[in-house]
């Protein structure tokens, strides 16, 4: 059983990435666990208790429907043993420490996300994915 730890953003790339997974092996032999790290936001100061209290809302929404996207179109494509884990922090810190911790063969992710320098070859959490892990990393574009 080949154990995937499958970083998903909602964007094209990471869902290529899901494509990528599920040709790894034949229906059943790979177990697929989704993660997306949900970031707080790093400058409040000039923010309500509740206009942050509203951002933390719109965040945990947008995290549930990134994690529900990415089971969904698992299934589709064949991958039958799926798992989400919501995790908040930083993701190039905390996708390595949840592939390390749940014991994952490989860690698959895309080239690039959701971030708006199109000329870019590799996304920053890509990069920093790559260098902070201790398993190989699958990079799909
Ligand atoms: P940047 O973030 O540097 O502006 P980018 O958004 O284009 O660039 P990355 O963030 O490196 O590129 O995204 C590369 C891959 O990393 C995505 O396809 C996805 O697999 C994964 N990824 C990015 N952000 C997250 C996140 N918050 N949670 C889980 N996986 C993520
Ligand atoms: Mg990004």
């Amino acid at each position: 059983m080949l154990r995937l730890l499958i970083a998903v953003d909602g964007s094209e790339h990471s869902r290529n990435a899901i494509d990528a997974a599920a040709r790894l092996g034949r229906e059943g032999e790979v177990e697929a666990l989704f993660v997306h790290v949900r970031e707080g936001p790093t400058y409040h100061g000039d923010l309500t208790p509740r206009e942050y209290e509203r951002i933390g809302e719109q965040s945990r929404l947008h995290q549930t429907q990134v994690l529900d996207g990415a089971l969904a179109h698992a299934r589709q494509v064949g991958l039958v043993r799926v798992e989400a884990l919501a995790e908040e922090g930083t993701p190039d810190v905390d996708i390595p420490r949840v592939a390390t911790q749940r014991s994952a063969d490989m860690i698959v992710m895309g080239t690039r996300g959701l971030g708006a320098v199109g000329a870019l070859l590799l996304g920053s959490t890509a990069q920093r994915v790559v260098h902070n892990a201790s398993v190989p990393v699958l990079l799909v574009k």
